[in-house]
């Protein structure tokens, strides 16, 4: 089975949707977005070009005016580029992705496209710090403003719609680091039901684990720097939805204002997509261990993971994922001093703020990715000073224990 590329450029991944709709997750992640070449290569190609040539100036004429299907500039179209983008649809279930230079590139493409002045955003208050700050101190000077809501509080998500004025709902689910969760589905009755779109950023649990447009939100936005590429490699994101909204509306923002994925980078997510659900199901198994083991240590407070009987949201998470995922955070007794103290002892463990490797990676957030908040905001999110979020990698779980114990018996 082949899933063909198409090559109109306004025409994105939904043209291989009856091919894949049949095949099972694994299968779309090996065999969806390729169209072999003449050449017949197993593996996909790396198209590293950033023009295409024309067969006459008749042929470039059409292109141009858009009355002939095919490529014309990397900055609009590229096949690579393209089959990363047609696998990750298939993956999430959705008609058309479009890939970008960053994750926050994919969020600021999806807000320019769908969004003007006077419009507002209701967020999970535990988004990403990038995410917050692009919100507050930018999409405010256009005229889009954005309150927040914590997470979990469906009510509070009601409450917080301004009636004719709410457009977007966006969140994160499970949160970082604390791995707080959403009902996807309620979230989205919500949303529908007062005429406003719901987006998820989709990156800590990946369509191995939850596929958000099954529960009805309407468009999924990735940092495929994370878990898409899985080894810590590459800079990039993607927005998936329908064929309007993402094919039309936020890819006529790329196109224009250039925030592109770059070949290669497409090429290295394509192949972590081959090994995703492999990947999140051993991280996740991993992880599981781990929270249950650090659950039982003294110096430990508290394990947030969602595969925990003790998180509060566990059944949710049942029904929602399919497994807990890598991510888990834990709060020492100890303070910063303890936390620091943990860090620092590691010697197998990667301090390092990244998430979604192969690697383990270990990191305070109160003083990394939630720094820039303040106090007050960082206690109203929860952040303490003794909680420290790992992101658990591949490498043999006795030693991750074991590199984490000295630290802990310190304390
Ligand atoms: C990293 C991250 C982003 C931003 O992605 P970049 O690729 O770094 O631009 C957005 N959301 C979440 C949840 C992230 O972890």
């Amino acid at each position: 089975m082949t899933c063909t590329i198409p090559t109109d450029p306004e025409d994105c991944a939904q043209d291989g949707a009856e091919d894949w709709a049949e095949l099972g997750f694994a299968t779309r992640a090996l065999r969806t977005g390729h169209a072999r070449t003449p050449e017949g290569e197993h593996a996909e190609p790396i198209f590293a070009t950033s023009s295409f040539v024309f067969a006459s100036a008749a042929e470039a004429a059409a292109r141009f005016a858009g009355e002939q299907p095919g490529n014309l500039y990397s900055r609009f179209t590229n096949p690579t580029v393209r089959a990363f983008e047609q696998r990750l649809a298939a993956l999430e279930g959705g008609e058309c992705a479009v890939a970008t230079a960053s994750g926050m590139a994919a969020i600021l493409a999806l807000c320019l496209g769908l969004l003007r002045a006077g419009d507002h955003i209701l967020a999970s208050r535990s988004l990403f710090g990038s995410t917050t700050q692009l919100f507050d101190r930018y999409l405010s000077r256009f005229g889009v403003s954005t309150t927040y809501v914590p997470l979990g509080d469906l009510a509070a998500w009601e409450a917080g719609i301004e009636r004719g004025r709410t457009r977007l709902l966006f969140c994160e689910t499970p949160s970082n680091p604390l791995t707080e969760m959403v009902d996807l589905a309620a979230l989205a009755d919500i949303a529908h039901r007062h005429d406003a779109l719901l987006a998820v950023d989709n990156c800590f649990a990946t369509p191995a684990l939850q596929r958000p447009l099954e529960w009805g939100a309407d468009l999924v936005v990735h940092s495929a720097t994370k878990y898409l590429d899985g080894q810590g490699r590459c800079v990039g994101g993607a927005v998936v939805g329908d064929r309007q909204r993402v094919g039309s509306d936020i890819f006529g923002v790329l196109r224009t204002a250039g925030p592109s994925l770059s070949p290669f980078n497409a090429w290295v997510f394509l192949k972590g997509l081959e090994t995703l659900e492999l990947r999140l199901l051993a991280q996740s198994r991993a992880a599981q261990e781990l929270a249950e083991w650090l659950e039982r240590q003294p110096a430990v407070a508290r394990v947030h993971y969602p595969g925990l009987a003790s998180h509060p949201q566990h059944s949710l998470a049942g029904r929602q994922m399919r497994a807990g995922g890598g991510i888990l955070s834990l709060e020492l007794h100890g303070g910063r001093a303890a936390a620091w103290r943990l860090i620092d002892t590691t010697r197998l463990l990667s301090i390092t703020a990244n998430l979604g490797d192969v690697k383990t990676t270990i990191t305070h957030p109160a003083s990394t990715t939630h720094g820039r908040l303040s106090p007050e905001e960082r206690a109203a999110s929860g952040i303490g000073e003794g909680l420290v979020r790992l992101s658990v990698g591949l490498e043999s779980l006795a030693d991750i224990q074991a590199d984490l114990a000295r630290g802990l018996a310190g304390s």
